[in-house]
């Protein structure tokens, strides 16, 4: 999708510049954006290091990383890209890159990239508003869903998905993790399917396959979906969108090269790391709330949420009012069956061997 930040971009497509460019301009987009009184940059309280040509290399990366500056970055692009970060991580936004954003960098979180929310949920949002009435209810989830790619997408033809944990890790057994899948898999069933006649999801473990509709691995380093994982903290686990992810759709890599183990601080998270993830799989994006299972961030204090929060329950709900399974597939289950089976893979995914 193409964001006011890439048109920019396009615009200025051209090879990287030298890093003492990029200070520069940073610099430069600095003094144009503070107060015009001639006072020098020290005035504005930079915390140490903010000037250093690593310190601002390093930002880049990240804004770059996680989907807030695509191409070349220019200080037009640079201070729209702070202030989105600040937007999505829920703190002040000042467009700078202070001591709180950067703190906020360096913090654990989700691989998935953040833009999505930018592009796919606020944008969509703002054109589509809830409805109460079905019609405009039913037309405003299949717009949230990206039915236009995936209209016949298997997601829209199966209530009943199976799923496997692939692997274990060496400080985390494959039975703990099935254990922590199964509790997380269950509190988004349970948001999804309550009050309805018949559930719409519904989860089934099959143990021995390696082609279930939901795979959950540990994966270490680059892993075969071009998102590679950067060893102990930064990220700790990403998942993939249904309807957009050809082969990937309904993965969740857990971060092979984190510790663990029950009694480390990021071990205690492995359940909401799960529970959080699976919220993509499920078609969520990142949300900016700290208050949401969906925010990005997984800092260690968040190891003590056990439940979905009020959010998450309205936005899934609203994300699947309907499926077609639940539906048409009584009525019309051979048709289903036949547009189903066209639609299904040839090929197992990879990344997804023992
Ligand atoms: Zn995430
Ligand atoms: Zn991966």
């Amino acid at each position: 999708m193409v964001t006011p930040s890439s048109q920019q971009s396009h615009r200025h497509r051209r090879r990287r510049r030298p890093l003492c460019v990029v200070a520069l301009t940073v610099v430069l987009w600095l003094g144009a954006t503070a107060p015009a009184t001639g006072l020098p940059l020290s005035a504005y309280k930079l915390p140490a290091g903010y000037l250093e040509d690593h310190a601002v290399d390093k930002a880049i990366a990240y804004l770059r990383k996680f989907g807030y500056i695509e191409d070349e970055e220019n200080s037009i692009v640079m201070g729209r890209a702070i202030t989105n970060f600040q937007y999505m991580a829920d703190i002040a936004q000042t467009g700078r890159l202070d001591d709180v954003t950067l703190r906020k960098m360096e913090e654990p979180r989700c691989g998935v990239k953040d833009s999505f929310l930018q592009e796919d949920g606020a944008a969509i949002a703002a054109k589509v508003q809830y409805r109460s009435n079905r019609r405009s209810r039913i037309k405003s989830a299949k717009l949230r869903q990206g039915l236009g790619a995936g209209f016949f997408s298997r997601w829209w033809f199966k209530c009943d998905f199976t799923w496997n944990v692939i692997n274990g890790h060496d400080k985390r057994s494959r039975d703990v993790t099935r254990t922590l899948v199964r509790r997380a898999l269950s509190q988004w069933s349970n948001a999804i399917n309550r009050g309805r006649r018949s559930p719409i999801f519904t989860f089934r473990e099959e143990p021995d396959r390696n082609d279930t509709d939901l795979r959950f691995s540990y994966e270490k380093g680059k892993h075969g979906d071009s998102n590679a994982f950067d060893g102990p903290q930064g990220v700790l686990a990403h998942a993939f969108f249904p309807y957009i992810s050809g082969d990937f759709e309904g993965q969740l890599h857990i971060d092979g090269d984190e510790d663990w183990q029950g009694s480390s601080s990021v071990g205690q998270l492995l359940y909401y790391v799960i529970m959080h993830e699976i919220g993509h799989i499920f078609g969520l994006t990142h949300s900016n709330k700290e208050s949401s299972v969906m925010y990005g961030y997984l800092g260690f204090e968040r190891s003590s949420i056990r439940h979905l929060r009020h959010e998450d329950i309205k936005r899934i709900r609203a994300h699947y009012p309907y499926r077609f399974c639940d539906i048409y597939a009584k009525r019309h289950s051979s048709l289903l069956d036949s547009n189903y089976k066209k639609t299904q893979r040839a090929t197992p995914a990879p990344g997804t061997k023992h």
